[in-house]
């Protein structure tokens, strides 16, 4: 069970949970991909999917059940589609729409519980364990603070699809991290994340595909950013009103400047990055 822990002055928190430290791939048994076609079995019963099928057999496209090693209670997986490589830049925006559509729903299934956050860590860089592309539903317990940050007025405007716009907040914390969110000017400013129509869904499926494919390609255009491999992290923090999905590419580290101070250092400006994305 997860465990909330604060420091003395109770402004900080963190979380532990033990049964985490043997989790799929770290505990040295030959591996399999629990998120495979086939390999349903290895996961916790299916909560729904996208797709043809019976519940915990092959047949699905997208595919939800609770974490095997939660962080929190309850703590939910949603394997992005069957295939074990291809990830967002790749699928149609049908595809990726059930994606988003698939957020919505665990979202109203689960929000009367706590804070819902989603998000989705691609590659080891970013933290992910397992490589098959996926993302991740918790819930934090209202009581617990939790330090999001509030949305960042819009600015170095990257790109507009329908009512959505992507740019580099001022405030940004890493290199070439990008938020999206609504355009203020437009008149559904104040919708709710779980209650986009499909036009908008599509959109913001759009969006998201065309935000990680320009990141994918600084990454890989610039010599020092693909050394390692390509990796990010996004979330999107539904709240209720002023949503927005925020993600940030994993082009360089955090080290102990940010851990002693908690100052973020990003040496690419916002203006810059912008620039540089709406090139590609
Ligand atoms: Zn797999």
């Amino acid at each position: 069970m997860p465990n909330y822990i604060s420091d003395f002055s109770k402004t900080h928190f963190m979380v532990s949970n033990p049964a985490r430290v043997t989790r799929t791939g770290m505990d040295g048994k030959p591996f399999r991909c629990p998120f495979c076609p086939g390999n349903e079995s290895d996961t916790p019963p299916e909560v729904c999917r996208v797709g043809e099928g019976e519940a915990n057999k092959p047949g699905w496209k997208i595919r939800v059940f609770a974490n095997l090693f939660p962080i929190t209670e309850p703590h939910e997986v949603i394997v992005h589609s069957p295939d074990h490589e291809k990830n967002i830049e790749d699928f149609s925006i049908d595809h990726m729409s059930d994606l988003i559509k698939t957020y919505i729903a665990r979202y109203n299934a689960l929000k009367e519980k706590g804070k819902v956050f989603i998000f989705h860590n691609y590659g080891l860089i970013s933290g992910a364990s397992l490589v098959h592309p996926h993302s991740q539903i918790t819930i934090i317990p209202q009581e617990i603070p939790t330090r999001t940050l509030p949305i960042q007025p819009v600015i170095n405007t990257v790109e507009q699809v329908g009512e959505f716009i992507s740019y580099c907040p001022e405030y940004s914390e890493w290199g070439f991290e990008t938020w999206i969110t609504i355009d203020q000017k437009s008149n559904i400013k104040d919708q709710r994340f779980d209650q986009m129509e499909e036009k908008q869904i599509q959109d913001l499926a759009k969006i998201l595909q065309s935000t990680i494919q320009k990141l994918k390609k600084i990454h890989g255009s610039n010599p020092h950013y693909s050394k390692k491999p390509f990796g990010y992290n996004y979330y999107i923090s539904p709240g209720e009103k002023n949503w927005y999905l925020r993600i940030i590419p994993r082009f360089m580290e955090r080290a102990g400047f940010e851990l002693s101070t908690g100052i973020m250092v990003n040496s690419v400006e916002a203006s810059r990055a912008s620039e540089e994305l709406k090139k590609i």
